[in-house]
């Protein structure tokens, strides 16, 4: 948890204040979608990260 108490956008950094906010981490549908492309790209890194290792092990 964070002190904070300002819940800002996990993307830019913009304060969500208001009601409209209470429910989403983002300020908008596009942070939103940036998000969701950070995610996917971090489990392609760590797959592929991954087979390297399992290629060096079986040398
Ligand atoms: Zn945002």
């Amino acid at each position: 948890m964070v002190d904070d108490p300002v819940r800002r956008c996990v993307v830019c950094r913009t304060a969500l204040e208001g009601e409209r906010f209470s429910r989403t981490s983002f300020c908008s549908e596009r942070c939103r979608k940036i998000d969701l492309g950070r995610w996917l790209n971090e489990e392609y890194r760590i797959r592929e990260e991954g087979d390297a290792w399992a290629e060096q092990e079986e040398e």
